[in-house]
């Protein structure tokens, strides 16, 4: 277990040693943007968050080592599992337990766990904006600032809606682009050139033309967090 650099752990580089070395993964699972490695003994789950560059890269040929690897581990039997993040907005922690673990950390129910149901009711007990709603992890867990743009985009939400004026078959609408978008996104493996033709997210530009309609995109600050929308089909 090597750090090259500690900005991105939680703990103890001695710590993360400990724990991790001469064990084997055995599983993994995810929780919102937490991702949790478990030991096939049990012990310990090492967790890592990606930020918004964060990516996980397993190679033989040291040579490939990426530029900004915060944590690597060396296997046995040769390969490194390198966690790479430029921007250091990610985490690398260690927990004995998910649930205790996504309790500390307040997050909300998973995105992809959520029944259309349990959906409406949050939401209709949930007061702001479709996009800090969407984009609250204590509120519901996975959906940052891209993925709600895109939810909210192809919903035809104006991102400033206030959750509280969406009606029952509106609700149901916003239910069912988030999970098509979020399964669409998870088989493009996440990137946005892989993304079809039509998403916002193929490319996140002010003033370039909206895919389904040609007007400009326009960019607003919501939540501290800058969002693009379509004006003309996003009431
Ligand atoms: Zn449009």
């Amino acid at each position: 277990v090597e750090t090259p650099d500690r900005d991105v752990l939680r703990i103890s580089p001695g710590r993360l040693k400990k724990a991790l070395e001469g064990k084997q993964f055995a599983s993994t699972s995810r929780k919102g943007k937490f991702m949790f490695m478990h030991l096939e003994d049990g012990s310990r789950i090492l967790v890592l968050h990606f930020g918004m560059t964060g990516r996980l890269l397993y190679y033989r040929n040291e040579d490939r080592e990426p530029d900004h690897a915060r944590l690597l581990l060396h296997f046995q039997k040769g390969g490194t599992l390198a966690y790479d993040c430029m921007r250091k907005l990610g985490i690398v922690d260690l927990t004995e337990d998910v649930n205790k673990y996504s309790k500390g950390e307040d997050l909300g129910p998973d995105a992809l766990s959520l029944s259309k149901d349990e959906f409406m009711r949050m939401f209709k007990r949930k007061r702001g904006m479709l996009k800090s709603a969407l984009m609250d992890q204590t509120f519901m867990s996975g959906v940052g600032n891209v993925y709600s743009d895109e939810i909210l985009f192809q919903a035809g939400f104006h991102p400033r809606h206030k959750t509280t004026e969406l009606d029952d078959s509106q609700l149901g609408h916003l239910f069912d682009v988030m999970q098509e978008v979020l399964e669409k996104a998870i088989e493009c493996g996440a990137q946005p050139g892989d993304f079809p033709e039509n998403w916002l997210t193929r490319e996140r530009e002010e003033g370039r033309a909206c895919p389904w309609d040609s007007t400009p995109i326009e960019k607003t600050k919501i939540s501290g967090r800058s969002a693009l929308f379509c004006p003309n089909h996003q009431k």
